[in-house]
């Protein structure tokens, strides 16, 4: 999996790459790459943004510093691009990250990703550039790096070889695994607290019935 991250603040990056799931799938094969449009923007002093026609405020991503940007890394028209790879501009207005649209992303070969910043994207970048518009949630963050984690994070997270233990990314929340449904509830040590204990079912060894009691527990959940 390549992973590519248009930011205007690749440093947010450095962090993530050492987290350990990311650093496993970096580890085994996969790339996270961020490319800086204040590298690439033929405006003078690094200029990336301008004022939004008909006022208001904020200020917004220029449609030619992005073309300029996919130009200068990706050797092509930008236009083209998302013919070769999913490109995903990060809105709050976008279609909302679920496990299917991630289970999508993660059997891509390579994705990039548009973090927006300020008032957002002209929306020719939008228009021209995206093949998908991707919102982490309905409330609007400062910019779109946090979300581009949140993707990167649940993406990787699907690849084998990521996670310690290979069968926990296949039986989650919302997987096929589990009928679509939120996780069934875990326990562990010690199995008596303040009173508190765990179910007996869990201490019964009896593995057709904890497999039953976890799926009644997620429908429960999902109801
Ligand atoms: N003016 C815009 C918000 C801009 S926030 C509006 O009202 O819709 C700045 C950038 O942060 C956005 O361009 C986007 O890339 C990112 N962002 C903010 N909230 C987000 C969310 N919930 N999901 C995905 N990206 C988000």
């Amino acid at each position: 999996m390549k992973i590519d991250v248009v930011t205007l603040f690749p440093a947010w990056f450095d962090w993530f790459r050492g987290q350990r799931h990311v650093a496993n799938a970096l580890a085994g094969g996969s790339e996270l790459l961020t490319i800086n449009p204040r590298d690439h923007t033929p405006l003078t002093g690094g200029q990336v943004d301008d004022a939004p026609f008909g006022g208001g405020a904020g200020m917004v991503l220029r449609v030619d510093v992005m073309d300029a940007t996919l130009r200068g890394h990706y050797r092509t028209d930008p236009v083209s691009l998302r013919s070769m790879r999913r490109v995903i501009a990060l809105s709050p207005s976008g279609r909302l990250l679920d496990d299917a649209l991630v289970g999508e992303l993660a059997a891509e070969p390579a994705l990039t990703f548009l973090c927006g910043r300020y008032e957002g994207f002209d929306e020719r970048i939008v228009e021209h550039y995206a093949s998908d518009v991707v919102s982490v949630g309905r409330y609007v963050l400062a910019g779109g790096e946090l979300a581009a984690m949140v993707c990167i994070d649940a993406v990787l997270r699907k690849i084998p070889g990521a996670l310690g233990h290979a069968a926990s990314a296949i039986e989650e929340s919302y997987s096929s695994a589990l009928e679509g449904l939120p996780e069934y509830p875990h326990y562990t040590r010690p199995a008596e607290f303040r009173g508190w204990s765990v179910p007996d079912v869990l201490l019964s060894g009896n593995h057709e019935e904890i497999r039953r009691w976890r799926l009644e527990q997620a429908r429960a959940r999902g109801s």
